[in-house]
């Protein structure tokens, strides 16, 4: 006797990268943030006050949308905020697609929760697979008889980023159909499509705090479009859960994003080792696309990814492997500290020596 429904016995859940608690490692496995949070989410933390927990937080998180808005220069009504960008994303498969529609269409190589959430909110499926060197073919995903995109940009795993110009002509040839700009990444390449959603009602961009602003733990993210995509997301969570942004939640980010200079130059720091790793990865023969993300995606001929995966693990360092298609002979690593680059690099001359 199965007590559980259809849904529950036959969907397949995302698998988060791991979070190993036996020892420590130099973790770079998951694309957290190798800098603390702004001194200012200490002294939000700090100055909060206990004893407002006995109420319920703002149900809709006014404060933070404001000052949210505020940063992406939109109006508070043009921003939604949830648990996460991982909620976020959840909430627009109901809001967007529908079971009997024309579905929702993305990479063949990218986040993988998109598919997870289309599984759980059983919204059909088209996987327009990614070119050779790992670009997206936006030409070719035009022609896709959907009624919206996921497009993760820059993507994961790959850390490939479209320009903003091009995705301008991609959401301008499209009007009928739904563009969701998945830009957990972005701080780490400039490129926000937030300003066109301005000017297309068609385009939802998310972001979240959990990656340039060092703050995966407090599960926060967000969503900007059109008030009327907003709204939707709005009557979505009223249906699931009336308060996703927990009182601590709101004052940490709120009190994050307004410091933009230690942001800066955090993203800064990460972007200059991107690059110097990119370069030393490249030299011991990595074939290492261009990343425009927070982490690397590499792979060599003849050692497969699994092996590097397993090698660096017994030496203390944590990096992504998947056991995939297309996936397996790579593996992502995020960029960490220049201390923890230099033991990642020292490491992976001893594997394949
Ligand atoms: C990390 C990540 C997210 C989720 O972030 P949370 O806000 O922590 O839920 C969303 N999309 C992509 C592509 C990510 O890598």
């Amino acid at each position: 006797m199965s007590f559980l429904s259809k849904r529950a016995q036959g969907i397949a859940p995302y698998t988060a990268g791991e979070q190993p608690q036996d020892r420590t490692y130099i973790k770079l496995n998951t694309n957290e943030n190798p800098y603390p949070p702004s001194p200012r989410v200490e002294e939000a933390l700090h100055t909060f006050e206990s004893a407002a927990l006995r109420r319920y937080p703002r149900p809709n998180a006014d404060v933070l949308r404001a000052a949210i808005a505020k940063r992406e220069g939109v109006a508070p009504e043009n921003v939604f905020c949830g648990n996460g960008s991982d909620e976020v994303l959840a909430l627009t498969f109901p809001a967007f697609f529908d079971a009997e529609g024309r579905g929702a269409c993305f990479a063949d190589l990218t986040y993988s929760f998109y598919e997870v959430f289309a599984a759980f909110f059983c919204v059909p499926t088209h996987i327009f697979p990614l070119k050779a060197d790992f670009t997206f073919d936006l030409e070719g995903m035009k022609g896709v008889d959907c009624a919206g995109y996921y497009i993760a940009n820059p993507n994961a795993p790959t850390g490939v980023g479209i320009a903003r110009e091009e995705v301008e002509r991609f959401v301008a040839a499209l009007p009928d159909k739904l563009v969701i700009l998945d830009e957990a990444y972005m701080d780490f390449f400039g490129e926000s499509c937030v300003p066109l959603t301005k000017r297309y009602q068609n385009v939802l961009v998310v972001k979240t705090f959990s990656k340039s602003y060092s703050l995966a733990g407090i599960r926060c993210g967000y969503a900007v479009g059109d008030a009327a995509l907003i709204d939707a997301l709005f009557r979505m969570k009223d249906c699931f859960n009336s308060y996703p942004v927990d009182m601590v939640a709101e004052a940490v980010c709120a009190a994050a994003i307004a410091d933009e200079e230690y942001y800066a130059a955090c993203t800064q720091q990460v972007k200059s080792e991107r690059e110097r790793l990119r370069a030393e990865l490249q030299g011991m023969g990595f074939t290492v696309p261009k990343s425009s993300a927070n982490f690397l995606f590499a792979g060599r001929a003849k050692v497969c990814g699994g092996e590097i995966y397993r090698a660096l693990k017994a030496a203390g360092v944590l990096v992504r492997h998947w056991q995939k298609p297309l996936l397996e002979d790579f593996v992502r690593i995020t960029i960490g500290t220049p201390q923890q680059n230099d033991v990642l690099l020292e490491q992976l001359k001893k594997i394949l020596s």
